[in-house]
C-alpha cells in the first residue's frame, strides 16, 4: 500500500528518565523480551523512531511522556519536579529534529496553580503544543472548581490538552476475579470517557468554551453514544443545568483520535458524530503498530480530502504547526 497522504500523529509516546516505576503496573505484565523491546523504543529519538515514521509516511510526531507519568507520583513537589524535568528534556529532543518532532507538557496536576503555570512555561518558553495527561491525579478529577485556574490558562494560551489513559484509582467491583477487564482493553477507556464526561458535565465547557480536550482511541468509545447522552440527560438531568445538549460539546470541545483503533466503522461512525475536522490521525507509538495505523487510514472508504484532514489538517491547526516550514525541511 502507498502511504502518500502526509501525516501528524500526536499520541506517540517515549521514556523520560526516572519514569520507569510509573509503568511498572502495564510493563510488568509483558514478558523479558517485550519490555526489553519496549523500552529501546520509548528511549530513542533517533534511528528506530524515524525509520518507522518514514516507512508509515509520518511527518511529525507530537510526543508525550508514556502513561502513567507524573499522576501516578504521590509527592507533589517531586511531581512537579519531575514534570519540569521532562519537559526541558522533551524541548532538547525537539530542538535536535524540529522538522519531525512537536511534544505535549506533562503537567503535575496535583496543584492546579503550579499545573498552570507549568503550562505557560513548556508552551511560552519551551515552545510545546498543548499538555498530555494521564487522567486522575490519585483520584482526583479536574471538574473540581480548583482546577478552573488550569482551564483559564490553557483556554488562554489557546492549546489543547490530551486527556490520556490511566487505571482506575480503584477497581470497580464488576471487574472483580477479571483482571484483563481492568487495563487496556476496557478500563482504561472507561475510566478516560468518564472523565471526559465529567468535565463535560460539570459545565467546564460552558466555563471555557473554547477549550479543547482530545480523547484517543476512537474518543474511547464515547461518539457510538451521543444521542443517548442527549436523550437520558433530557429526562434524569438530576438538576444539572448545560448550555447546550451533551453532543453538541463534542467536535466543539471533545475533539478525538483514531490511537490503537484501526477499525473503519469505528472511523466513519466517529467522523459523522463529530464531523470532519474533529477526528485526527494517530498510532500511540510504540504500543500499536504504524503500519497498521498508517495503512488502515490510506484505505478508509472516505474522500482524500477529508483523508488529508484527518491526517493531517486538523493537527496542523489545532497546535499551530507551521506546515509550508516542515514541508521544506522534509524535502
Ligand atoms: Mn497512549
Amino acid at each position: 500500500m502507498t502511504r502518500r497522504t502526509r501525516k501528524i500523529a500526536l499520541e506517540e509516546h517515549f521514556m523520560p528518565r526516572g519514569f520507569q516505576n510509573y509503568s511498572k503496573t502495564f510493563t510488568k505484565l509483558m514478558g523479558d523480551s517485550a519490555q526489553t523491546e519496549l523500552a529501546s523504543r520509548l528511549e530513542d529519538f533517533d534511528r528506530l523512531r524515524i525509520a518507522d515514521m518514514d516507512n508509515a509516511g509520518i511527518d511529525v510526531c507530537v510526543l508525550s511522556p508514556t502513561a502513567p507519568g507524573v499522576q501516578a507520583e504521590p509527592d507533589a513537589k517531586l511531581a512537579a519536579e519531575r514534570a519540569r524535568e521532562a519537559n526541558n528534556f522533551l524541548a532538547d529532543q525537539i530542538s535536535r529534529n524540529p522538522a519531525r518532532f512537536a511534544g505535549f507538557a506533562s503537567l503535575a496536576m496535583h496543584e492546579p496553580q503550579i499545573a498552570a503555570r507549568e503550562l505557560q512555561r513548556s508552551v511560552s518558553r519551551l515552545g510545546l503544543k498543548g499538555a498530555l495527561v494521564n487522567g486522575h491525579t490519585l483520584g482526583a478529577y479536574y471538574d473540581q472548581p480548583v482546577y478552573d485556574v488550569f482551564w483559564e490558562t490553557l483556554q488562554g494560551l489557546d492549546v489543547p490538552l490530551y486527556l490520556h489513559p490511566i487505571d482506575h484509582w480503584q477497581v470497580p467491583v464488576a471487574y472483580a476475579d477479571r483482571p484483563e477487564l481492568a487495563g487496556a482493553v476496557w478500563g482504561w477507556g472507561v475510566e478516560t470517557a468518564s472523565h471526559a464526561l465529567r468535565l463535560l458535565f460539570s459545565g467546564v465547557f460552558d466555563r471555557f468554551p473554547k477549550l479543547k480536550i482530545i480523547l484517543g482511541h476512537m474518543g474511547e468509545g464515547l461518539p457510538m453514544l451521543l444521542w443517548r447522552f442527549d436523550s437520558r440527560f433530557a429526562v434524569y438531568s438530576q438538576g444539572v443545568k448545560l448550555e447546550r445538549r451533551p453532543s453538541e460539546y463534542f467536535g466543539r470541545n471533545i475533539v478525538i483520535t483514531t490511537s490503537g483503533v484501526c477499525s473503519h466503522a469505528a472511523l466513519s461512525c466517529s467522523l459523522a458524530e463529530l464531523g470532519d475536522d474533529a477526528v485526527m490521525f494517530s498510532v500511540d507509538y510504540p504500543y500499536e503498530s504504524s503500519a497498521v495505523a498508517a495503512d488502515f487510514i490510506e484505505s478508509a472508504p472516505i474522500g482524500d480530502d477529508v483523508r488529508q484532514r484527518v491526517c493531517f489538517d486538523n493537527a496542523a491547526r489545532l497546535l499551530k504547526i507551521d506546515t509550508t516550514q516542515k514541508q521544506a525541511k522534509i524535502a
